[in-house]
């Protein structure tokens, strides 16, 4: 076996960390744009560089460097900036916004027609992983290989590219003493389907405000191992389009002639599927973007740019059929959603309080729905039960129509049963969302339009009418009458539980 997913790389991090930190805080301030080593004042790969002195190297490049602009996206859990450099000519930095846009309109989700050329949007992720260093030691090299004025290679896929560049995903753990979790020992590179940690949160806010085409999350695996690149191996989800697999092909063979001409050691089509959607590649894929996993054999080594680069390159030499296949990635599927269900009805619980965690949940992925006013029945599949039956849809149902520009992610993350080409995979196989939120659903082969946006408020008149009640009775359903109860609590309100029922 070549390789498994991120080994912790602890022992070989102990060697090459020099006793006594601070990592190259000497450097002095510059007049103009400075490479990586002499900022930093040491060589890629001979010092750990720590997250303060990154940001202070992106902050130094978009100083002096008409091609890149940052912009802080948002705080890590212990308070450290996230942050996302764009890079592109100054030419298109004076219209990105309108680029922006484009894309937005591209994707279905702004409205209106695009105005300017076509341009390809190109995200890379480093240091989702904390320990695995050699990721955002290469992102610092890439920051200067494309935002270097005097880069004229670079410069001319730049014409027709906007690099996005996310340095460290996960700023809260870094390589010494070594943590390839978040502050909560949350795995961030499971958690894009799922947003629970704020640093997810943080960036699929800024991914949505872009869309990117290609996305790149790069990792280090262990010491002893090459490097791997796309494509993927199986099994790939079914609704991976022809397009997203072929153009992992045509990165992966340009990246390969790099690796060959310099006789690098490389694999491909291993031990990474495309199955589960939580990952860096994966989620992009589901979002219309050529997701890609790359992972560096580690030890602290200088991380590769080159590939980066290549990247970057194979994807501006493609930019006009790039860009019109995300664009017909999201129109096809809101005029034919895949598979064999149009929408997915989600039953509201007695209070609705894991049905508004639900909505929560898909507004944070974009995902469009809205509730039914009447009741009405239709014939779908339980997925309490798994059979096809007659069932009555009731008003405060969540209704999601897969006709929308996130069709595809809505089914990945709503059906009942995910197709598995290969019981061999890497991870997790089971997700529906009505499952893990423990609610019933149906889903069902016919369209069904919500009647409403926003979940109509149940009748709460009292019970009673008594002017001065005596007490309050609430039922405990769910994770947010918890919350209640804590609230009551800190403002020294009288609460009482009761251990047998009773009635009222
Ligand atoms: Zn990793």
């Amino acid at each position: 076996m070549p390789a498994v997913r991120d080994r912790v790389l602890f022992v070989a991090g102990l060697l090459l960390l020099p006793l006594g930190l601070p990592l190259g805080s000497h450097a002095q301030p510059a007049e103009t744009l400075q490479s990586p080593t002499t900022f930093l004042g040491y060589g890629p790969g001979e010092q750990f560089t720590p997250h303060h002195r990154v940001v202070d190297y992106v902050r130094h490049v978009a100083e002096h460097s008409p091609r890149v602009t940052h912009r802080r996206y948002g705080t890590s859990v212990e308070g450290r900036p996230l942050l996302l450099a764009t890079i592109t000519t100054p030419n298109n930095q004076n219209r990105i916004e309108t680029l922006r846009r484009d894309n937005l309109k591209r994707a279905g989700v702004a409205e209106g027609e695009p105005q300017g050329e076509p341009t390809a949007l190109v995200w890379l992720s480093y240091g989702v992983h904390g320990n695995e260093s050699v990721s955002t030691e290469a992102a610092l090299r890439t920051l200067y290989a494309l935002g270097n004025p005097q880069n004229t290679r670079t410069g001319g896929w730049l014409d027709n590219t906007v690099v996005l560049l996310d340095p460290v995903l996960n700023p809260d753990h870094e390589p010494w003493p070594g943590g390839r979790t978040n502050h909560y020992y949350f795995d961030l590179n499971r958690d894009w389907a799922w947003g629970t940690q704020p640093e997810t949160r943080h960036r699929l806010e800024a991914y949505h405000r872009w869309m990117p085409h290609v996305h790149v999350d790069f990792h280090e695996m262990g010491v002893d191992d090459p490097y791997y690149f796309a494509p993927a191996g199986e099994p790939f989800h079914e609704n991976l389009t022809e397009w997203q697999i072929d153009f992992q092909f045509t990165i992966g063979r340009n990246n390969a002639e790099y690796f060959n001409e310099n006789g690098w050691l490389y694999f491909t089509e291993e031990v990474f599927d495309l199955f589960y959607p939580g990952y860096g590649d994966t989620w992009p894929l589901f979002n219309g973007a050529i997701g890609m996993t790359y992972e560096q054999g580690g030890s602290g080594r200088a991380g590769r740019a080159v590939i980066t680069v290549s990247t970057v390159e194979v994807t501006a030499a493609n930019h006009e059929r790039v860009v019109r296949k995300f664009a017909g990635y999201h129109a096809s599927v809101q005029n034919d959603p895949p598979g064999e269900y149009q929408t997915y009805v989600v039953q509201r619980d007695a209070q609705g309080h894991r049905l508004s965690a639900l909505a929560t949940h898909l507004d944070r992925q974009h995902i469009r729905y809205g509730y039914a006013t009447e009741s009405r029945t239709v014939q779908g599949r339980s997925y309490r039960t798994g059979d096809t039956l007659r069932a009555q849809i009731q008003q405060g149902d969540l209704i999601v129509n897969a006709a929308q520009p996130k069709g595809r992610l809505a089914k990945v993350l709503l059906e009942p049963e995910t197709t598995i080409t290969d019981s061999l995979m890497y991870d997790i196989t089971a997700w529906g969302l009505p499952y893990a939120y423990g609610l019933e659903a149906y889903a069902l082969p016919e369209r069904v339009t919500p009647d409403v946006d926003t979940m109509p408020i149940p009748d709460l008149s009292p019970a009673s009418d008594a002017s001065s009640p005596y007490a309050y009775v609430t039922p405990w359903t769910s994770r947010a009458d918890a919350r209640f109860a804590a609230a009551l609590l800190d403002e020294n309100i009288r609460v009482r539980f009761a251990t047998e029922a009773f009635t009222v």
